[in-house]
């Protein structure tokens, strides 16, 4: 029986290799990706789904699949509120009422 998720994986690195081979700039950024880095460093090359696979999108399909920079494609996934963390807090909280009648 072959296992789903490692037929994936192999077919997901096919479709990485196929877009660093094809594609030379970041889509996020406009500019060109060195895909000599080694992984892990902020400009290294990366995947990026233009469809998050959250909202529907396929991680399977090249045509939802870019070039994008290592840094870029955090940037992007962090742009959404998550944990509110490094968040000032609100000057107008109205939960704290120190004022007196
Ligand atoms: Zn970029």
């Amino acid at each position: 029986m072959s296992n789903p998720r490692r037929a994936n994986s192999s077919l997901r690195n096919k479709l990485r290799a196929r877009v660093i081979r094809e594609e030379t700039h970041c889509w996020l950024c406009s500019l060109p990706v060195d895909k000599t880095l080694p992984h892990g460093q902020p400009g290294s090359p990366e995947i990026d789904e233009v469809i998050p696979v959250s909202k529907g999108g396929s991680p399977y399909e090249r045509s939802n699949c870019r070039l994008a920079h290592r840094l870029c494609n955090q940037k992007r996934g962090n742009r959404q509120p998550q944990h509110g963390e490094k968040a000032p807090p609100s000057p107008l909280a109205p939960l704290k009422t120190s004022r007196r009648w």
